[in-house]
């Protein structure tokens, strides 16, 4: 689509080459490719819609070129006066050079003016010629906002002159080139400068000569259907000077030049009637803003050597096609050098945050936000301060096209950083917590977990959307992160989730710490009890039933529940607070229970071990034994039937080796019923799966081990030796007391 559009290329990149200015078009209708490196070089591609484009017609060698640089400064190639032959070939073009750079506001002229100066034909050979008349009319035509025709005042009336045949082309590929565009219907302006005017004929009278011939010509013209009755003013306006002879009357050639030239200046249009009379309809200069092709300097020269390639070639000339091409092309060049300019931006970034990524810690890019949204501003406006003066449909498609391709950039580098302030987020919001737990537990006092939780994640959740809403541009629904921030907020309650069951078992460590003091101290009590051989020794004075031997594990199994049923309250209490759930309570109680149960069984083990137990029953045969039924110890005498009362003693304290052996309820002789009060585990937990948790007999049924077995204190092996050791114990007792019976009499 844009082949035609060649690149500039060639070596001619310096003003040294330009003296003469440019040829557009050679003798070999070649376009030249370095016409764009000419409006750089002199300015005008940066000219936006200020510049002006004046083509010069009319036969050969009748001072055209002579003009141009007379009127604008340019150094057109002119016929030596002693050579007579054809100088200018092909289509050239100069920058106005009149007054210096900055002429026009010393001679009153517009700026950035641009001149044609076209091949002048000679009306004795044709052919050939006639069709590069025809083209470079053509050309001259579909961008020039002012067509200069040349014409010597004797030739005015020659009706059958060269230049009434010249001007017939012109009209006709005038009709030809704007059929096509009825919409915008540019017109243009035909200058007539008239030369060698020698005055004796008023211009008045020339112009109206003129203005009957064309009128004639115009009306001979075959028009297109739909053309028919168009009138010539409807495609131009005329203007009218003369100028006297340059080599008879050279001062005044000079000093009327001089006054034409401040006329290339902007006009405006008086009066609405538009009628061949425009002279006097015109104020100010010929530059009528609606002569103006609006092909934006920028895209000049590819405009150009598209709408030359097309006349070439003989095809249908269709300018709002080729403007639309030119649109498309320029629109893709200057997105392209924004999207270079943001990739500069922008590249870094990226790269920075693929680095993060790859090395697994991903970075939150700081001021992402700012720069992200400058980038983008800067990009479409560039865009649009260059593309918009381009045809607007096109304009519009491609700036849709231009912000897509930016925001993908975007888009990509964006998520990037709320993935990077996710993760970032979440742990350093799990950081906060522990460190806060720790705090709180390092300090000793009661911390609200809760409390913690919820402060930390307002936190984390402010900084998040600090983030989210830098990224945020206005108008651009795309920034908007709102699921992401919900995504977040769903991970930082799943962690909250696990920190609070790490929280949970933190409590429940706390609160079997409690249970295993709580009951080290209270069944320890129970067994110490068992020293003392008179069991009513409970707590009289409390008025409480007092407690014998035989409900040992009736008071143990008191103790147990009593203490497990506070810690349950603790935990439930500590758990609510911190919003676990019924489920995760339910699960933590049980737990409790269950490692309560270790506990307990773990005390009740150290109390019965060979040393402890046999200690107490020593001190409950010796109490027995040795302190009478008011607590008075005995002082024995021969008298005494100590056989008798250490039988009754030993035979006594024997009962409590059964007892002990096995943790059952006074009320139905039976072990309590442990697994309906440690009760199921609770829905998906199962004991076996949980590696602190020590099987219990009876309530783990596949572990194989009975009630009766858990319930069993001392083995019957171990109550068989304890027996044994306890007789030696007691005999040791009794020989003593034989001893000092006998030692009392002696003394
Ligand atoms: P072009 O072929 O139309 O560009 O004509 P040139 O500018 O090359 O000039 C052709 C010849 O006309 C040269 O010899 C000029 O000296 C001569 N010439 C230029 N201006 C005038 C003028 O105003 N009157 C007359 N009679 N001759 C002129
Ligand atoms: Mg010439």
């Amino acid at each position: 689509m844009n082949g035609h559009f060649a690149t500039v290329g060639g070596d001619a990149q310096t003003e040294e080459h330009y003296e003469h200015g440019i040829q557009v078009i050679d003798e070999e209708k070649e376009f030249n490719a370095n016409l764009n490196t000419y409006l750089q070089l002199t300015k005008i591609a940066q000219s936006g819609f200020n510049y002006h484009l004046i083509s010069v017609f009319g036969s050969q060698s009748t001072g055209k070129s002579t003009l141009l640089n007379h009127l604008f400064g340019t150094q057109f190639g002119v016929m030596s006066e002693n050579e007579r032959r054809q100088t200018t070939k092909g289509i050239w073009m100069s920058k106005n050079k009149r007054g210096g750079t900055e002429g026009s506001t010393s001679h009153g002229m517009a700026d950035n003016i641009l001149v044609m100066d076209v091949e002048g034909t000679d009306g004795r050979e044709r052919g050939e010629d006639q069709d590069f008349e025809r083209k470079s009319a053509l050309f001259a035509l579909a961008t020039s906002e002012v067509l200069i025709v040349n014409i010597w005042e004797h030739q005015v009336g020659l009706y059958q002159g060269a230049n009434m045949g010249l001007l017939k082309t012109v009209f006709e590929v005038n009709l030809q080139l704007f059929l096509k565009d009825k919409q915008s219907n540019p017109r243009s302006l035909l200058f007539f400068v008239i030369r060698d005017h020698i005055g004796t004929t008023p211009l008045a009278n020339l112009r109206q000569t003129l203005i009957a011939d064309l009128t004639n010509i115009w009306t001979g013209l075959s028009k297109p259907t739909g053309l028919e009755k168009s009138r010539i003013e409807d495609y131009f306006d005329f203007a009218f000077a003369a100028l006297p002879h340059k080599i008879l009357q050279p001062d005044r050639f000079i000093t009327e030049v001089g006054k034409l030239s401040t006329r290339f200046r902007a006009g405006n249009r008086v009066s609405n009637r538009r009628d061949s009379n425009v002279d006097q309809q015109l104020e100010g200069g010929v530059f009528l803003p609606e002569y103006h092709r609006r092909i934006p300097a920028d895209g000049f020269s590819i405009y150009a050597e598209g709408v030359w390639d097309q006349i070439v070639n003989n095809k249908d000339l269709d300018l709002p096609t080729q403007q639309e091409l030119l649109a498309q092309f320029r629109c893709d060049e200057i997105s392209r050098e924004v999207l270079e300019t943001f990739d500069i931006t922008i590249s870094p970034l990226e790269e920075k945050q693929a680095e993060g990524v790859r090395i697994g810690k991903p970075i939150v890019l700081r001021g992402l936000g700012a720069s992200g949204k400058a980038a983008r501003v800067k990009g479409v406006k560039a865009f649009e301060s260059e593309a918009s003066r381009y045809h607007k449909g096109v304009y519009s498609r491609k700036r849709v096209e231009l912000e897509g391709k930016i925001d993908t950039r975007l888009k990509a580098l964006y998520q990037g950083q709320l993935s990077a302030a996710h993760k970032s987020g979440v742990a350093s919001f799990s950081d906060a917590v522990s460190n806060a737990v720790k705090a709180g537990q390092k300090k000793g006092a009661t911390y609200e977990f809760a409390d913690i939780v919820e402060r930390e994640k307002a936190t984390a959740l402010e900084q998040f959307e600090l983030e989210a809403k830098s990224l945020a541009i206005e108008g651009v629904p795309w920034t908007n992160f709102k699921q992401q921030y919900n995504l977040y907020e769903k991970d930082l309650d799943e962690v909250s989730g696990r920190l609070r069951k790490e929280e949970m078992r933190r409590l429940a460590t706390r609160v079997e710490r409690w249970v295993r003091s709580r009951l080290g101290e209270s069944v320890g009590l129970e067994f110490n009890k068992l020293g003392s051989g008179r069991g009513g020794s409970g707590a009289p004075e409390t008025g409480e039933k007092p407690s014998t031997e035989k409900d040992l594990w009736d008071r143990i199994w008191n103790l147990f529940t009593t203490t497990v049923k506070e810690a349950e309250t603790r935990f439930v209490d500590r758990a609510k607070s911190f919003n676990a759930s019924e489920d995760e309570i339910e699960v933590g109680l049980w737990r409790l229970r269950r490692k309560s149960w270790g506990v307990l069984r773990a005390k009740v083990d150290e109390e019965v071990m060979e040393g402890n137990i046999l200690l107490k029953l020593r001190e409950n045969f010796e109490d027995k034994f040795r302190y009478d039924e008011a607590g008075v110890p005995r002082i024995w005498r021969p008298t005494d039937d100590i056989e008798g009362m250490y039988t009754k003693a030993k035979e006594s304290t024997l009962t409590l080796i059964p007892l002990l052996s096995r943790f059952r309820l006074s009320a139905t002789y039976a072990p309590p019923d442990l697994p309906e009060w440690v009760g199921n585990a609770p829905d998906g937990v199962d004991a076996k799966d949980d590696e602190d948790m020590t099987p219990i007999g009876g309530v783990d049924e596949e572990d194989g081990k009975s009630l009766e077995e858990e319930m069993t204190v001392l083995s019957e092996a171990k109550r068989q030796d304890l027996v044994v050791r306890f007789k030696k114990t007691a005999d040791g007792v009794y020989v003593e007391a034989k001893r000092s019976a006998i030692g009392g009499v002696a003394q």
